[in-house]
């Protein structure tokens, strides 16, 4: 039987339903027929959520985000996936709470853009991925990567848009174009692809909207668990 992935959710629930369209949509095309990918997910109240963040609470959402996984675990989980680039910030405390494996975002990432030979990527996210060494560092030290991130007003209008309008599912034109310009500069400065950093960032922008090419958390984090889920069977 394939192995049942266990997904935090909620942060925010546009992508997380991006993620089960996603494990299904995978599992069916490497299964066919009427498979599906067997999951659970746990959808967290993001409200909390974000104003721990803001507030700088990362050992509280730390410890509720291993909660979290440990509730998984308990409910038949055998992986454990975090549907948010920034809250893997806390993935130590979530991979010490539980005996099941946790798939960190980072890893599938890092090994794609190694694979396509990149190695100076641009990484667009919220500020805390963006600004902070959790992200940055694990793809330095794990796949060799150098990253590039955009000026502080730009990085301020991509944080905004992130947690304003595409975690309230709203897509909008003019902020597909200022991220297309972040884009376009971190190009200019050498970046050779670009990493849609935010699991919400799929929804606005696409490969075709972008100079460089693009790769996607929430596409390649939901790749890998399934495929680690029907090898593992
Ligand atoms: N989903 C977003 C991410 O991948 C941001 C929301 C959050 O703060 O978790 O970083």
């Amino acid at each position: 039987m394939m192995k049942t992935i266990g997904v935090i959710g909620g942060m925010s629930w546009e992508s997380s339903a991006e993620y089960y369209r996603l494990l299904n949509r995978y599992a069916k095309a490497q299964l066919g027929g009427h498979h599906n990918a067997c999951s659970l997910m746990l959808t967290v109240d993001f409200a909390s959520i974000e104003a721990d963040q803001r507030a700088g609470a990362w050992d509280r959402l730390g410890e509720q985000m291993a909660e979290a996984a440990r509730r998984l675990e308990r409910g038949g989980a055998d992986l454990v996936m975090l549907a948010t680039n920034t809250m893997h910030r806390v993935y130590e405390p979530i991979e010490a709470a539980i005996r099941i494996p946790f798939l960190h975002i980072a890893d599938p990432t890092g090994e794609a853009l190694r694979a396509a030979g990149v190695e100076r990527v641009g990484l667009l996210g919220t500020r805390y991925t963006m600004e902070q060494t959790f992200y940055a560092g694990r793809l330095r030290e794990r796949f060799g990567l150098d990253t590039l991130v955009p000026d502080d007003d730009e990085r301020h209008d991509v944080h905004r848009i992130i947690y304003d309008e595409l975690c309230h599912g709203v897509i909008d034109a003019q902020s597909r174009t200022i991220y297309q310009r972040a884009i376009d500069g971190m190009a200019a400065r050498g970046a050779q692809a670009v990493i849609l950093g935010c699991t919400e960032i799929t929804l606005l922008i696409k490969q075709e909207d972008t100079s460089l090419p693009v790769f996607d958390t929430t596409a390649l984090h939901a790749q890998r668990a399934v495929d680690w889920a029907i090898q593992n069977r």
